[in-house]
């Protein structure tokens, strides 16, 4: 309990200079909730002057005053409440917008071990679930919760001075209202948590039976299938019962309490008047004033689980910021040089905690030399190429660029002298044109054309109906495995690096495709430092060197005649293939 109280504290700690842009806002909305909180009090005091002062003695004025001054109070108290909702909901509303952009930008921020990590459906519900609960809390939760503090306590403060035999015969109930509220909230939040879990289930159920529907009719398993949703639904209404039924004892046991000590304080008011000791206008305020004592308790206690809820979403969304970014920029690194060898020294690597993946792995690749990396599933090659573009930083060694090491260099030079075109060329929403360009801050569409046109691609493009401004999503389906592949070739043509790493598809393609993919490969390699991680026969054999990495070294390295020629790995690996390709 120590540490949740010492860890909201500091995120509270957290939250409060976020809202610094928005003190104003801040401060009006805390004045208007307290005056809120003082209009509703007022009303029971005026009818408590308008009986005592007015009706009691026969006294017309005063009570005409207690009207004026009741319908008043009522037209402050509607301002107020609009005010005061428009301006905490704003607050906390821009609060969320400026967390969310946090998040976002952390996440584009963040480097590949973080994405080993972590699954991506836990790092989208940051975005989602967590920052969800907070909006629940921000949207109303967070004004019910305040005004209810402070009804709560300025009515008891009220209560106690306008008349303290009175507030002794309303505050006995209290501690068995609070208890009781203690109860329910712990309950209620347990069967919230088993109801929520039960959705999730449900949820998945359904996903799967839509996602795998054609399977289910292929099969004739219709029947099945819903005498097995029924099952789940079912349970999840069982969830549903059982937190209904906590609020059945609770909300009844609150009225009740309610409703007693009404009673009390009329039977103990009377008394009270007989003896002269208070008048019939403080026992009409207190019946009046009673519902500000048991509702916020009760509100408070259903609350409870949305502050709690969002507390915990926040200190999620924390720890995401919090997040160290591992391949980050030094302070006063360094612009890599134009040109310059590439030489991986001495470098082991492992993944997080993982095993061993590399193990004092020296390379040098001299500029404008294209290495082809081969080697067996998991062996090392994208783990080395990774490390070649510092997608992560090596555990011992060094890898360099015209003497530099990577990690001394500034990430800005460092993505435009290395490049990494990944397996799969990814395409984002937006046309071909968008796609390429992504290779190149403010690159004009001249040079998104002469980026294809180096490739020898521009042709296919632009013969599309809408030529290079085809929107990719609506063609999505259409645009081929090869197509995308040429779009992420163009992307690095544009990017124009030094380096390019590469990692060849394994999928084949269709054959005219795949001629123009091989066309483009060999056009962007042209002039530059290569490493590419080969799944074909030919693109090894153009290499300059082939190196074969096999269990996280260097097995094998030279020219592809030679290691043929010497009949290790390599040689074997080559009959293999030779066997399988037909030529
Ligand atoms: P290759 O490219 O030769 O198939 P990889 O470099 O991809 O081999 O993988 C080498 C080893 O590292 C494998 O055992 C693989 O399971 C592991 N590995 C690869 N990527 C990751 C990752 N992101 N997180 C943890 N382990 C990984």
């Amino acid at each position: 309990a120590c540490a949740r109280s010492l860890r909201s504290r500091t995120s509270l700690r957290r939250t409060a200079p976020m809202l610094r842009p928005y003190r104003r806002g801040v401060v009006v909305g805390t004045v208007l909730l307290v005056l809120w909180t003082l209009t509703t009090l007022a009303g029971p005091l005026i009818v408590r002057f308008g009986i005592d002062q007015g009706i009691t003695p026969g006294n017309a004025a005063a009570l005409n005053g207690a009207v004026v001054a009741y319908v008043l109070v009522a037209a402050v108290a509607y301002v107020v409440y609009r005010g005061q909702i428009r301006v905490v909901s704003q607050v906390g509303e821009s609060f969320l917008r400026d967390l969310r952009l946090r998040v976002f930008a952390k996440l584009q921020r963040l480097s590949m071990p973080f994405y080993d990590r972590e699954k991506a459906g836990v790092v989208v519900s940051r975005m989602t679930s967590d920052i969800d609960s907070m909006a629940e809390l921000v949207q109303m939760g967070f004004l019910q919760f305040v005004t209810n503090v402070l009804l709560l306590v300025f009515s008891i403060v009220v209560l106690v001075v306008v008349s303290w035999q009175l507030a002794l015969v309303c505050l006995v109930a209290l501690p068995f209202v609070v208890l009781a509220s203690i109860k329910f909230q712990r309950d209620s939040n347990e069967a919230y948590l088993v109801v929520r879990d039960r959705i999730g289930g449900t949820l998945s159920n359904l996903q799967e039976s839509i996602a795998g529907v054609r399977v289910i009719q292929a099969f004739g398993r219709e029947t099945t299938e819903t005498r097995r949703f029924a099952e789940r639904n079912r349970v999840l209404y069982d969830a549903h019962m059982r937190s209904v039924k906590v609020q059945a004892w609770y909300l009844p046991v609150i009225e009740l309490a309610g409703i007693g000590t009404t009673a009390a304080v009329v039977g103990a008011g009377g008394w009270l008047v007989s003896q002269g000791t208070v008048t019939i206008g403080t026992v009409t305020f207190f019946v009046l004033t009673l519902s500000n004592l048991f509702e916020p308790v009760q509100q408070l206690s259903q609350l409870f689980n949305t502050v709690q809820s969002a507390g915990a979403g926040l200190q999620k969304v924390f720890q995401v910021l919090d997040e160290p970014v591992e391949v980050a920029e030094r302070p006063g690194a360094v612009d890599l040089p134009e040109r310059g060898d590439l030489v991986v020294d001495g470098v082991s690597f492992a993944y997080g905690d993982g095993p061993p993946v590399l193990h004092s792995v020296d390379l040098t690749i001299p500029a404008g030399e294209r290495l082809a990396l081969v080697g067996p599933t998991g062996a090392g090659k994208s783990t080395l190429a990774k490390l070649c573009a510092r997608l992560y930083d090596p555990v011992e060694g060094q890898v360099t660029f015209g003497g530099v090491d990577l990690r001394d260099a500034t990430a800005r030079s460092l993505r435009q002298h290395i490049v990494v075109v990944p397996q799969e060329g990814f395409l984002f929403a937006g046309t071909i044109r968008d796609n390429v360009r992504l290779g190149s801050d403010g690159a004009t569409d001249a040079d998104v054309e002469e980026a294809l046109a180096t490739i020898g691609v521009l042709d296919r493009f632009a013969s599309l109906p809408d030529g290079l401004d085809t929107e990719v999503r609506e063609r999505g389906s259409r645009l081929s495995a090869g197509e995308k592949q040429l779009v992420s070739l163009a992307r690095a043509a544009l990017a124009d690096p030094a380096v390019l790493v590469l990692d060849e598809a394994t999928s084949s393609l269709d054959p005219g495709t795949e001629a123009l993919v091989e066309g483009a490969m060999d056009r962007l390699m042209g002039g530059r430092t290569v490493i590419v991680i080969a799944h074909r026969l030919t693109t090894a054999e153009r290499a300059d060197r082939v190196g074969v990495v096999d269990a996280g070294g260097l097995a094998e390295l030279g020219t592809h005649d030679d290691l043929v020629e010497d009949e290790g790995r390599y040689a074997a690996l080559f009959a293999t293939w030779s066997r399988g390709v037909p030529t």
